[in-house]
């Protein structure tokens, strides 16, 4: 029989596991806690669970880790990107950024991406798995044993589209959740979406009080799908008409995330459409100067252009701000290392 991977169970699966073994489910807790929250990699140092159930698990489970192959450390800003192995040999990313509040932790969810918007280089390898929960949530582990240092917020921003993994990713949030794991609160985890309406719905109702980011990125829908494919399935309105609903529901501001590129979608006419659709929404606008990636055809708007497009958005009231460029020194946007492993290992 398969050896069960002990990071992917929940509190309440771990509990059915021991009664199993005709164990006390209280040992549940203990054994999240050591796996979680002490992340330790071998049975043997549970020392307050009795030698055996430690023989049980043993035999029946196995503690997950992830190998770093690489990490690559900015001299700027102390971003550091990371190239992590799953256990089937391939490659995803996590990006550890240092804010003033906290160490911010850019994690992946699937092995590539289906999405295959024009300007992102984590979809041009092709899409080849979903990421389970705990290979979600094991970047973190793996990066605070890398570091030394604990990570205080999430963001949902790596390789994949995370509503395209829909209940691995909220699996995942909620054994990040969990008091006697990582305890990361649902408020400093940041989910993004390129726009899988009926998903967003969905996560509208599982009572997690995460902050949802909308990969906006154009105003038009004739331009949205000249640039994200996603946009043929489902409208400007029809996205809209779900964050407003997601904002009704969970009383939580959203976050549209706007790429800013070079004579794409970064006039004053732009600028003035996306006030016009974001009107009377609770909303923040995050304005990306957009990566340009190996190979890329786009190129990052001009300063003037970027200062104007924000100019214009906060005086109709819109809160914007420019994304802060992390790591420019290293390979910046997302997708671009585990790219690098591929063509480097074919
Ligand atoms: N699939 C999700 C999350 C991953 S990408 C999504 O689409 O939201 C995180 C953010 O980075 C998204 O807003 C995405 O559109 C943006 N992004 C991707 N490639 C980029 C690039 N080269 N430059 C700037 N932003 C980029």
């Amino acid at each position: 029989m398969e050896k069960i991977n002990i990071n992917d169970l929940t509190v309440e699966e771990l509990e059915n596991l021991i009664e199993s073994f005709g164990e006390k489910k209280f040992h549940a807790k203990q054994i999240f806690k050591w796996v979680h929250r002490l992340k330790v990699t071998s049975f043997d140092e549970m020392t307050d669970i009795s030698k055996s159930l430690r023989e049980k698990l043993k035999e029946n489970t196995y503690i997950m880790t992830l190998d770093v192959i690489e990490c690559q450390k900015s001299k700027k800003d102390g971003t550091m990107k990371f190239l992590i192995k799953l256990n089937d040999n391939r490659a995803i990313e996590s990006v550890l950024m240092r804010y003033n509040y906290g160490n911010t932790l850019c994690v992946s969810t699937q092995v590539g991406c289906k999405m295959g918007c024009k300007f992102c280089a984590s979809t041009k390898e092709g899409y080849e798995r979903n990421l389970k929960a705990c290979e979600i949530e094991g970047q973190i582990l793996t990066v605070e044993r890398y570091t030394n240092e604990k990570i205080s917020n999430v963001v949902y921003m790596g390789i994949g589209e995370p509503l395209d993994n829909y209940d691995n990713v909220v699996k995942s949030i909620r054994l990040i959740n969990y008091p006697l794991g990582l305890n990361i609160g649902a408020r400093h985890i940041s989910l993004s979406t390129c726009g899988i309406v009926p998903n967003i719905y969905k996560l509208a109702n599982e009572n997690i009080q995460c902050t949802l980011s909308i990969s906006l990125h154009a105003t038009t829908d004739d331009k949205r799908k000249s640039i994200m494919p996603i946009a043929n399935k489902y409208s400007i309105d029809e996205l809209l008409k779900a964050c407003r609903d997601y904002i009704k529901i969970t009383g939580r501001r959203i976050s549209f995330e706007y790429a800013l590129i070079l004579g794409e979608n970064d006039t004053y006419e732009d600028a003035i459409s996306l006030a016009k659709l974001l009107r009377g929404m609770i909303a923040h606008v995050n304005l990306i100067p957009v990566n340009e990636i190996k190979n890329g055809m786009y190129k990052k708007s001009k300063e003037k252009s970027i200062e104007r497009f924000m100019n214009t958005l906060n005086s109709c009231g819109i809160v914007t701000t420019v994304r802060r460029e992390l790591g420019s020194d290293i390979d910046a946007a997302c997708g671009q290392l585990r790219k690098k492993y591929i063509e480097s290992n074919k």
